[in-house]
């Protein structure tokens, strides 16, 4: 059997093609999405060539769908189930996932298959490895808008956040407020950050900061963000800061604001360049305790599930990310231009595939 799916044909090129149906294994699932959408990921993919040559391969990694059929060892689900799938999918007998990251499990960044290592899930049929481990039942009464952000943009944001250590009271900057900033704002918030700087420019972007949670709005564009932040904070800077967007020069802009023992959790995705620079004198010339994490967001299905209840419990509206919606699979090409351009009024764009 064939299947349609839209693809990167190479660097800086994409279009519809078609290939054989995924085969489902033992352990396996092979779903139909209902709504997927499109991720900055997929365009520092596509346009920078930032995973290498890619040819032919189905893009997209956020998808909500409907089970088509099991192997003979998954248990908990069933063709017709509808299923919300991280874009995330590790192999959890792994020794990396034994070690506690998952993401990196088979190799660094192994555990991102989708778009990456394998066809994603812009097409008729996908395929899921590791069902049981890693898709989740969609709750009911939630919407598909609601579920795809579940996908990427809640777990990303929201790592970001837990690779800054927030606590209780902390001046926080959010470094970038595109929908997976937005959701570090969501986050810190949750986790009792006391003031959320949100940097950003796009007025679509810094109204709903300011709903998720954010206290002051930094625009880059209207001068050096640490020379703002510095003076709103009368010289003190912040406890934590969450890159989100920008690019290698931002840590040195992060390294700059943070206090002293205070912690960087980046989740941008770094596209373009060899190195990455740290400002000798503000890192206290290497002994200031100033710690920088990076990862990918952790995927699986417990942490969907428990991430699915924050929606149903009211603690995230996360339909507030998205800004536009197509109906019909033939907008995708659509919907990811909208995410190469960036117009202002976009936050995140969705279509559904009736
Ligand atoms: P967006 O492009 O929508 O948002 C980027 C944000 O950064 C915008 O608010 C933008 O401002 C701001 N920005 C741009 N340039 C600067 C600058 N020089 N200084 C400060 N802020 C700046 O991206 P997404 O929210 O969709 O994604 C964010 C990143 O996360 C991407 O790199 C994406 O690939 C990555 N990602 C990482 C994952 C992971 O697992 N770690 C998973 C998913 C995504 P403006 O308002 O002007 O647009
Ligand atoms: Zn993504």
């Amino acid at each position: 059997m064939k299947i349609k799916g839209f693809a990167m044909k190479k660097i800086g090129e994409v279009g519809w093609i078609e290939k054989d149906a995924p085969v489902c294994g033992p352990l396996d699932a092979l779903v139909k999405p209902l709504a997927v959408s499109p991720c900055s990921s997929d365009i520092h993919t596509v346009y920078s060539g930032a995973l290498g040559d890619r040819h032919d391969m189905i893009l997209g990694h956020e998808a909500v769908g409907e089970v088509v059929m099991v192997g003979e060892l998954v248990k908990d689900f069933k063709p017709g189930d509808k299923v919300i799938v991280p874009a995330i999918t590790p192999d959890w007998g792994d020794v990396a996932s034994q070690a506690g990251y998952s993401m990196h499990s088979t190799g660094m960044l192994a555990g991102w298959k989708f778009s990456n290592f394998k066809d994603g899930v812009f097409a008729e049929l996908f395929h899921v490895n590791e069902a049981d481990a890693n898709m989740a039942l969609m709750p009911e009464g939630m919407t598909l808008k609601q579920a795809v952000m579940l996908c990427d943009m809640v777990p990303t944001g929201f790592h970001g956040v837990e690779l800054a250590d927030i606590q209780f009271g902390d001046t926080v900057c959010v470094i970038g407020i595109g929908p997976v900033g937005l959701m570090s704002v969501a986050g810190a918030k949750l986790r009792g950050a006391s003031r959320i700087f949100a940097v950003g420019s796009r007025p679509n972007c810094i109204e709903i900061a300011k709903v998720y949670g954010a206290t002051d709005i930094v625009n880059y564009r209207n001068g050096d963000i640490v020379e703002q932040v510095m003076k709103l904070t009368n010289g003190k800077g912040v406890d934590r800061v969450i890159i989100a967007g920008g690019d290698n020069d931002t840590f040195i802009q992060a390294i700059t604001m943070l206090k002293a023992g205070g912690k960087i959790g980046n989740v941008n995705y770094l596209g373009e360049g060899d190195f990455i620079k740290i400002p000798r004198v503000e890192w206290g010339c290497g002994m200031a305790h100033k710690t920088i994490s990076g990862g990918l967001m952790p995927g699986g299905r417990l942490r969907m599930e428990k991430l699915a209840s924050m929606i149903t419990y009211g603690r995230v509206d996360t339909s507030l990310l998205v800004t536009h919606e197509f109906h019909g699979k033939e907008h995708i090409a659509e919907a990811l231009e909208l995410m190469h351009n960036k117009p202002k009024d976009l936050i995140k764009p969705i279509v559904y595939f009736d």
